[in-house]
């Protein structure tokens, strides 16, 4: 099959029926740019309601760049990879300064932006500008490593050059934005990473892939570093109806509050001292669950544990907090097992 009829058929397999998304009904480009930014790493199904919310909250670039950083971080809440949130706010507040508002129309523009790559940048090029620019995501690699049945190890420079110019090799100069979304979905819904259908593929009969039997083997990645466990016990400590929150500053769920935690220390004497240490007396109360986080190199195992605080003292980067206020503070998921066990606790108090 020539480049033009793979197009084609492609874009024919598109045009007979597709899933429907919000951000298909749209070349806006401020649409456009936060649902591809919220896709990455995220299934488009999850995606949905909270691209409907952003929006909703967030219509513009300018209230974007206005937005005080904890209402952003708490739209974001759930969706993980917070960098993503405060990358687009960063690079909101620069569309404000240099471009008044408004997104750039070209491929170079869009990548000096922070949070755009290739992959961002083409489809924002040409799905909101028409501009025929490939965009290959980790469904296009697929898709691309299995009909020209590439079995390089993907995700080295070369690879990436080889299935970036056959991916711009295909798009048509009509229709980039419909191609680049067609490709997405071939690679989301029939390219799949785990058993391809290749029976209803529109480019079956010429994917080199599934002639030599080895699609479902394809693309070949590199061997994934082995995830480092954390054990961390999770400090909730009660007072006054309150419980004790603090801000993270590392990188990691920077600028999102968890509780207070130690790492490799479960002894009671032992967590009442680090709190102890921390400006806080404690006497404590006992043991309430565990809960287990799964962030792309580390594991978080926790143990949550309950401690009754003798008054609200100060502590850096802390805030002694309400239920109504926890509720509606920016947390990350992975101590949401531990929210709701300070909640129910709130509750009784
Ligand atoms: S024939 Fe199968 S492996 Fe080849 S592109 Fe289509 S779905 Fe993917």
């Amino acid at each position: 099959m020539n480049t033009e009829n793979f197009t084609r058929s492609v874009l024919d397999w598109y045009d007979s029926g597709h899933r429907d998304l919000p951000w298909r009904h749209t070349k806006d480009p401020y649409r456009i740019w936060i649902s591809e930014i919220m896709l990455q790493q995220t299934r488009a199904e999850t995606v949905v309601s909270y691209y409907e919310r952003f929006l909703k909250r967030f219509g513009t670039v300018e209230a974007l760049a206005n937005a005080p950083e904890e209402e952003l971080l708490k739209s974001w809440e759930g969706l993980g990879y917070y960098t993503r949130a405060r990358s687009l706010q960063k690079a909101a507040r620069m569309l404000v300064r240099d471009y008044g508002g408004q997104l750039p129309a070209d491929l170079d523009s869009l990548l000096a932006l922070p949070g755009i790559g290739r992959y961002t940048a083409g489809a924002i090029a040409s799905i909101a500008f028409g501009i025929p620019a490939a965009a290959v995501d980790g469904n296009v690699e697929r898709v691309l490593c299995r009909y020209d049945a590439i079995t390089d190890i993907v995700g080295t420079p070369a690879v990436r050059k080889r299935i970036e110019e056959r991916a711009q090799q295909l798009v048509p100069t009509d229709r980039p934005g419909a191609f680049a979304n067609a490709m997405m979905e071939m690679g989301a819904t029939l390219c799949t990473p785990k058993s391809p259908k290749c029976l209803l593929c529109p480019v079956l009969d010429s994917c080199r892939g599934h002639a030599l039997g080895i699609a479902q083997d394809l693309p070949v990645k590199p061997k994934k570093k082995a995830q480092r466990i954390e054990k961390r016990a999770v400090l909730l400590c009660l007072c006054d109806a309150r419980v004790l929150v603090v801000r993270r500053e590392e990188k990691l769920l920077g600028g999102l509050y968890v509780f207070p935690d130690v790492l490799e220390q479960d002894d009671p004497a032992a967590l009442c001292a680090h709190m102890a240490q921390a400006g806080v007396q404690t006497a404590y109360d006992e043991h309430l669950g565990s809960a287990r986080h799964v962030f792309t190199h580390i594991i978080w195992e926790m143990e949550i544990h309950l401690l009754l605080a003798t008054a609200c003292a100060p502590v850096e980067n802390g805030m002694w907090v309400t239920r109504e206020e926890l509720a509606a503070l920016p947390m990350p998921t992975a101590v949401k097992a531990a929210r709701q066990w300070a909640m129910r606790r709130l509750k009784t108090t």
